[in-house]
């Protein structure tokens, strides 16, 4: 079998040490000129691989195609090329731990940090792996440079071999994904798929076909603005009830602090203002339909309780959707699923689908109508300096990519059962992407809850 941790290292390290962080503040599309510096560099080298239909669009994203050498579904592959705004990303230097002894890891730029495998169970599993890190002043960018590896080396390899048989692959690599801007509404057309996957999760063996569902919302508080010195009856803070609206929401639960699994939060990321108007920024999540349309019931209850208590001010708020659960498309058409499970299976994976409390593009792309779930690439301790990830993980992420190119071929097209005029997708010979062993045990417990 190729080795690839080589090529994956070589490719992870010169595209970490390139700067391309999202700004959530900007307006512009890609948020950040800077993230074009990596789609340059990904066109050249795609057109230099000789992939064809290369392609920067005007929304900031590389697409390409790898020519199909057999029938089957048209296949997407996505990763993100912008890191996350959270943490210094400026100057990233990445570097090779080769066969990391087990022990802790130090930072040259950071004495007081480390990483031991006491903290962090899953490192502890990869002694004799090559990892990388960055050396602890900024985040490493894995998350999803390692994405982009993954599928640039699969492309090589892919592009090197014709004989390997596989339909035709469309490569998206998109920017803004972190700021939750990363689906552009052009882009489930110009990828031109049957279904794809994202290159985005964590852990080996991680197949996510479930996230959040989001809203997002926005309160703002009109008090009354007079001169304190003759306030006396007249004046109406805007902060003493934007304080008020807070002190009444649930603190002990639903928040993203006392909630996990499966359970949702209303959680307020930002206030801003004066006496005269305060604004409050929330975001609200839960993993049904329902139950965010209870969390936005409730937020709105307390902005009229608390309006009540002040007639003269003015309370209103603002609830603005933002991404929906995948799991309610995926269920209705378990191919991209299906056949994700039985590539892993192929190489010996135990696979689980561990529902995500948060979104992917791949959220935004499957609500759009490109069914999309999410795979994982190995990275760990993202967004932050502890970041690290092990070339060998990366390895088997790219030979997922590749298993799933090659069982889809082959597979015929036919009109989807489910939803008959959405759009065309495959059932391919059943032999080869059924699923006979089922769910992992997780996917068991998650339908018992359900
Ligand atoms: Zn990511």
């Amino acid at each position: 079998m190729t080795d690839f941790t080589t090529e994956l290292t070589d490719r992870l390290t010169r595209y970490c040490a390139i700067d391309s962080q999202s700004d959530a503040d900007s307006p512009t599309s890609p948020s950040t000129a800077i993230q074009l510096d990596m789609q340059r560099l990904l066109v050249d080298e795609l057109t230099a691989l000789g992939a064809q239909d290369v392609q920067l669009t005007p929304y900031g994203a590389v697409l390409a195609t790898i020519p199909g050498t057999a029938a089957g579904p048209t296949i997407g592959f996505l990763a993100h090329v912008d890191t996350a705004p959270q943490f210094n990303a400026t100057n990233v230097k990445p570097r090779v731990i080769k066969g990391y002894n087990g022990g802790a890891i130090t930072y040259p730029d950071d004495p007081t940090l480390t990483l031991t495998p006491e903290a962090f169970p899953y490192l502890a599993q990869k002694q004799g792996h090559d990892l990388i890190t960055a050396s602890g002043l900024t985040l490493l960018g894995a998350d999803d440079k390692a994405g982009v590896a993954i599928l640039m080396t699969a492309a090589r390899h892919l592009l090197d071999n014709p004989d390997l048989p596989r339909p035709t692959l469309r490569l998206a690599f998109t920017p803004d994904e972190e700021i939750g801007r990363g689906v552009d509404a052009q882009l489930p057309k110009d990828l031109g798929v049957d279904f794809a996957y994202t290159f985005d999760g964590g852990k080996v063996g991680e197949i996510e076909d479930e996230t959040f569902s989001a809203d997002g919302a926005t309160v703002v508080i009109k008090g009354v603005s007079i001169h304190p010195g003759y306030a006396t009856g007249k004046l109406v803070s805007a902060i003493h009830l934007a304080g008020k609206l807070i002190q009444t929401l649930p603190q002990a639960t639903m928040t993203p602090e006392t909630t996990e699994g499966r359970e949702g939060f209303i959680h307020a990321t930002d206030m801003k203002g004066s006496a005269a108007e305060m604004k409050i920024t929330f975001i609200l999540r839960d993993f049904e339909r329902e139950g965010l349309e209870a969390k936005g019931a409730l937020l709105r209850q307390v902005c009229e309780a608390v309006a009540a208590t002040e007639p003269r001010a003015e309370i209103t708020c603002t609830i603005t959707p933002q991404y929906r659960n995948m799991r309610y498309w995926l269920e209705a058409d378990r191919t991209p699923v299906d056949l994700a499970y039985a590539s892993a299976r192929d190489l010996g994976l135990d696979p689980v689908s561990i529902p995500i409390r948060g979104g992917t593009d791949g959220s935004r792309l499957t609500e759009m109508g490109v069914p999309c779930p999410n795979l994982f690439t190995g990275m760990q301790n993202i967004h932050g300096p502890l970041e690290w990830i092990s070339a060998q993980d990366m390895q088997v992420a790219t030979r997922l990519c590749l298993a799933i190119a090659g069982r889809a071929a082959g597979g015929e097209r036919s009109v989807c059962r489910h939803d008959p005029g959405r759009r065309q997708h495959v059932v391919a010979d059943p032999a080869k992407t059924t699923n006979p062993g089922g769910r992992g045990r997780i996917w068991k417990v998650v339908q018992e809850i359900l």
